[in-house]
C-alpha cells in the first residue's frame, strides 16, 4: 500500500524492524522512571537537537498531540489574550479551542493567495500571537516568520508546525513555542507531539505560575529537566523517534530535498491542465513544500481517486470546502522516490 495522506501519514519503512526490536528488548514494559527509559529520552531530546539544529537553550519536551500544544499555550502561557492570524481549518481549530479556556482572542483571517504579514494585525501590544507555519488543510505555509519577531519582539509566538517539522528548516529563533505531532512529517505512528521552547517562554510560563494541570507547562518542565514525563508517555515513539533521528541526516540535507520534490510537484501540476488538475493554491509565496493541493472539476477529481485507488494508492482528501473539488499529496521525507514517480506516472 501507498500512501500520500497528510496524516496520518507514512511511516518511514524502517519502523516495522524497530517496532519489533522494541517488543524484544523489553522497551515497551519499562518503567518510565528507570535509567532505561531517562536515557531513552534523554537521547530522543538530544538527536532532536543535533539534526533539527535545535539552539541548545531551547528545551524539547515530549506531549501527547498538536491538539494538547494548543491547550498547553493557553492555559500555561496566556494571561489575558492570544492573537490568532490563520487562512485555514487548523488555524481555525487552534483559536476555538484557546477561546474556550480564556477571557478573549482576537481572530484574524487571510486568504490563502495572500503572504502573512505583521501589518494584517492591531498594532497594539500582542501577549500571545498563534501563527500555522504550515496550514495542513489548504497547503499553505508562512515562509517568512522573522517579520513577525522583528514586529513583535515582546510577545510570545507559538508556531504550529505540525505538517511541517521534520520536512524543512526552520528558524527557530522566530518562534518561542513550536510543536507537532509526530504522525505527520516526522513519519512515526500517531499518539505524541514534540514541543520546544525557548527561555522566555519558559520564563513567561514562570512569571503565570500555572499549576493546575497536569500538563502545566512548568510541571512537564520540571520533570523533563531530570528527562522524565509528568504522566506515563508512549515510551514505544520515543524509542522509534531516536532509531530515526540516529538513522536520517541533518534537516538542511532532507529540506533541500524536500524543496526540490515540491518545485517538481509544482511544475508537474503546472503542465498538467491538459488533464484537467491545477494547484489549488497559486501563488508561489503561499505554497506549502511539505503538502500539495490539487484541483480540478468534481468529475477529475473523482475519476483520479478512482484511478490512484485501483494502483493501490491512497490520496488526502480535500478539506471542508474544497472536499470534493481538490486532493491532497503529503511531499513528507518517508515517501520514497519510486511512490512519487508511480503517482506521477498515473495522474498523467
Ligand atoms: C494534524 C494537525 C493538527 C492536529 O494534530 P493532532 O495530533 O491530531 O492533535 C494540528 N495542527 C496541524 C497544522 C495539523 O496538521
Amino acid at each position: 500500500m501507498i500512501t500520500f495522506y497528510p496524516g496520518p501519514s507514512k511511516v518511514y519503512p524502517q519502523i516495522a524492524k524497530y517496532m519489533q526490536s522494541a517488543f524484544e528488548e523489553g522497551i515497551l514494559s519499562i518503567n518510565h522512571r528507570s535509567p532505561e527509559c531517562m536515557d531513552i529520552t534523554q537521547s530522543a531530546i538530544q538527536l532532536l537537537h543535533e539534526r533539527l539544529n535545535i539552539p541548545h537553550q531551547y528545551s524539547v519536551y515530549f506531549i501527547s498531540s498538536a491538539t494538547e500544544a494548543w491547550e498547553i499555550i493557553a492555559q500555561s502561557l496566556t494571561k489575558e489574550k492570544s492573537t490568532h492570524l490563520y487562512n485555514g481549518a487548523f488555524g481555525e481549530k487552534w483559536a476555538e479551542y484557546a477561546g474556550k479556556l480564556l477571557k478573549q482572542t482576537e481572530n484574524i483571517v487571510f486568504g490563502i493567495e495572500e503572504i502573512a504579514s505583521p501589518a494584517m494585525l492591531p498594532q497594539l501590544e500582542i501577549e500571545v500571537l498563534c501563527l500555522t507555519q504550515n496550514e495542513t488543510s489548504n497547503a499553505t505555509q508562512i515562509k517568512d516568520l522573522s517579520v513577525f519577531r522583528k514586529a513583535f519582539p515582546e510577545s510570545i509566538i507559538a508556531v504550529d508546525a505540525t505538517s511541517s517539522l521534520g520536512g524543512i528548516s526552520l528558524n527557530w529563533e522566530d518562534g518561542d513555542v513550536w510543536f507537532a505531532s509526530v504522525q505527520k512529517c516526522l513519519g512515526l505512528p500517531a499518539g505524541m507531539a514534540v514541543m520546544i521552547c525557548s527561555p522566555k517562554a519558559i520564563e513567561r510560563a514562570t512569571e503565570i505560575n500555572d499549576r493546575k494541570y497536569y500538563n502545566s507547562l512548568l510541571f512537564i518542565h520540571e520533570n523533563f529537566i531530570k528527562f522524565q514525563t509528568h504522566y506515563t508517555p508512549n515510551v514505544l515513539n520515543m524509542y522509534l523517534l531516536n532509531k530515526i533521528l540516529y538513522e536520517i541526516p541533518n534537516i538542511s540535507t532532507i529540506s533541500k530535498k524536500i524543496k526540490k520534490q515540491s518545485k517538481s510537484w509544482y511544475e508537474f501540476l503546472n503542465t498538467s491542465e491538459k488533464f484537467g488538475l491545477n494547484c489549488l493554491v497559486q501563488n508561489i509565496e503561499t505554497q506549502s513544500d511539505t503538502v500539495i493541493a490539487v484541483q480540478g472539476s468534481e468529475e477529475t477529481i473523482q475519476a483520479v481517486k478512482e484511478r490512484t485507488k485501483l494502483a493501490g494508492i491512497t490520496l488526502g482528501n480535500g478539506y471542508g470546502k474544497w472536499k470534493n473539488s481538490t486532493f491532497r499529496i503529503a511531499n513528507f521525507p518517508a515517501i520514497e522516490e519510486f511512490e512519487i514517480t508511480k503517482l506521477k506516472e498515473i495522474l498523467g
